[in-house]
């Protein structure tokens, strides 16, 4: 069953991650209050509402990764962890590309992520594209 993340939890949560999707990075100040909370461990894999598990996540992000807890490497075909944006460091698994666009997969975890999240999908790319030409895009950390 779903369960509500409380007030102050999720306060918490969003301070954690600085307001930032742990996946693509995008940033509340930028897209406004579309984020949410993110299980890690997905509840439907039996994943707890505990600031543990929790993180946060933009829409996108969210519903692609479902009720997933591994996904495809596209270069090995290997089923690796999805990354997680609690225990793990994005920068180690991910950069983006020159024109700061498109998110690219350094490790197996950091390119089974990006496909099965659909990171770099049009709508978003575009959007960043915009991003990168105010100066607001990508963080600078
Ligand atoms: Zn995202």
């Amino acid at each position: 069953m779903k369960q509500k993340t409380p007030r102050l939890l999720r306060e918490s949560i969003f301070q954690q991650a600085r307001s930032r999707c742990g996946y693509c990075q995008t940033d509340i100040q930028i897209v406004g209050p579309v984020l949410e909370i993110d299980h890690i461990i997905p509840e439907g894999a039996g994943g707890e509402t505990v600031e543990e598990n929790l993180w946060v996540a933009c829409s996108s992000c969210n519903r692609h990764k479902g009720s997933r807890t591994h996904a495809r490497d596209p270069e090995s075909g290997r089923r690796i962890r999805i990354f997680n944006p609690r225990m793990q460091i994005w920068s180690r698994h991910f950069h983006w590309s020159g024109n700061g666009t498109q998110v690219i997969g350094l490790t197996a975890c950091g390119r089974a992520t990006v496909e099965a999240l659909d990171i770099n999908n049009s709508e978003i790319v575009a959007a960043r594209s915009r991003w990168v030409g105010a100066g607001w895009h990508p963080p600078k950390n």
